[in-house]
């Protein structure tokens, strides 16, 4: 209505993803209010939003972690939602809870789903329920008692894995090969589990060998739509950290990705699923095997948007706040091939994070090239936080076309002050085996292991 105030959204979130909000939010017509720590202060995205709120010291659990202070910069700011990006309080139930109860709206679904699907036993037992196939394991957490552990186990069949069901980030996990592995393996990774994620609970799966990681992006409103917008390949993943991405996973029949996305898109109906989500999944001998849903936007949204042509944002945020999806799942196209490098700054050899002053700053750009990243000449790099300085996507009429336009995108990003992980993104793009599609889960550690070897 003319002449009233904007709504006010504030990002619980720093660099290159606080930025693609703020865009959203602009598309959108709300006013968009930046929140950062002090490791953070003066940093160029901040600049693009409407306010931007200090809200405590460099470390996370003091600032981008801290509920208090939080809400209290949304009562500030007069904000009416708070988004909550990827990492940091995305999938904390607590917090969603929190906002909920200050009378605010969290850009995700209810502090309910998000508590059933960061448990991973209680999500696969949603998605068996919802006719959603998963690798076959143990239908709970594990008893403590030894011998009921090996006849699961048995009935399974080796290899298994052992996995803590409030695992994330790819920890809290354990191959055992055999029988003999079995006592030893359960005990560590049951400490890890408490470690880590303070449950102790851990469950079982069949080892799968040789899988691929494909998942599927939803999108459900408060109304009972939900749609399926594709499905995204990110099998090359060094320590279950993703390194590069595609839309559409290649060479898997389109018959059978949209079986699964119906399924999926389905299940979101059955369980009153609200927001955006995706649903991921190991790929092996043409099936496919849920592992589990992550309820929040993803890094690797971008791949998604270049075939489709929408905003996931922007659509996200609609959502949170009642809108109806604007399109039916008959009216959701995707269009050609899209790739997404993650740039991180570290070191090219060793992986360590590479902290500190960017000193120069080219981004590629041209024909079917997108860069998501919040750097510019200056930027210093905290060591505090994640170390992903942006993402460079791409998209061409078909697959091949995207891999030309990224090793030319890759060819021409310069950055200098800190060393990032460029020069890997370009042999991969390079890589016969990855040129020619569906490489596994496997595939980058045994690359990087045969590499070691040959430069010793
Ligand atoms: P996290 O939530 O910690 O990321 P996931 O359950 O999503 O854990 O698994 C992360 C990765 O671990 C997968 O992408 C895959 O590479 C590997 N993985 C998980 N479960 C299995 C399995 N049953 N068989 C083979 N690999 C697996």
């Amino acid at each position: 209505m003319a002449g009233e105030a904007p709504d006010t959204l504030l990002i619980a979130n720093r660099g290159e993803i606080a930025l693609r909000i703020v865009r959203a939010c602009r598309r959108l017509g709300l006013r968009a209010v930046c929140t950062y720590s002090e490791a953070d202060r003066g940093a160029a995205w901040l600049d693009a939003a409407d306010d931007a709120i200090c809200i405590g010291p460099a470390a996370a659990a003091k600032s981008y972690l801290n509920f208090a202070a939080l809400l209290a910069a949304a009562e500030a700011c007069g904000a009416s939602m708070i988004h909550p990006g990827y990492g940091f309080l995305s999938e904390n139930a607590d917090f969603a809870e929190a906002v909920a109860a200050a009378g605010l709206t969290l850009i995700g679904p209810s502090a309910a789903v998000m508590r059933t699907m960061g448990d991973k036993v209680a999500a696969k037992r949603a998605m068996i329920a919802a006719g959603v196939p998963c690798v076959p394991g143990s239908e709970d957490v594990l008893p403590d008692d030894r011998g009921a552990v090996a006849r699961i186990a048995a009935d399974i069949g080796y290899p298994v894995i052992l996995k803590a069901a409030g695992g994330g980030g790819g920890r809290g996990m354990r191959v055992v090969r055999q029988q003999s592995e079995l006592a030893d393996a359960f005990l560590v990774t049951r400490q890890e589990a408490q470690r880590f994620f303070g449950n102790p609970g851990i469950y079982m799966e069949k080892f799968l060998e040789k899988p691929r990681h494909v998942e599927i992006q939803v999108i459900a409103d408060a109304h009972g739509a939900a749609l399926w917008l594709g499905d995204r390949d990110c099998s090359l993943q060094r320590r279950h950290q993703k390194l590069i991405e595609e839309a559409p996973a290649p060479g898997i029949a389109r018959s059978l990705i949209s079986e699964i996305g119906a399924r999926c898109a389905a299940s979101c109906r059955e369980i009153g699923y609200v927001g955006v989500g995706t649903f991921e999944f190991l790929f092996q001998d043409g099936r496919f095997y849920f592992i589990e849903m992550n309820t929040r936007i993803q890094v690797e949204h971008p791949v998604t948007e270049m075939v489709t042509g929408l905003d996931i944002v922007a659509m996200q945020i609609d959502v949170a706040r009642g809108g109806q999806l604007p399109l039916r799942q008959d009216q959701v196209r995707t269009e050609g091939h899209s790739v997404e490098c993650r740039i991180n700054a570290e070191d090219p050899r060793t992986f360590a994070p590479s902290p500190g002053l960017v000193t120069r700053f080219h981004v590629p750009g041209g024909p079917g090239v997108r860069v998501d990243t919040h750097v510019v000449v200056g930027s210093d790099i905290p060591a505090h936080y994640d170390s992903m300085i942006g993402k460079v996507i791409v998209h061409g009429a078909d697959r091949a076309e995207a891999l030309s336009r990224a090793r030319a995108a890759l060819a021409e990003l310069t950055v200098e002050g800190v060393s990032t992980n460029a020069a890997l993104h370009r042999e991969l793009l390079s890589d016969a085996a990855f040129d020619a599609g569906s490489v596994t889960v496997h595939y980058l550690e045994n690359w990087l292991a045969e590499r070691e070897r040959r430069h010793g």
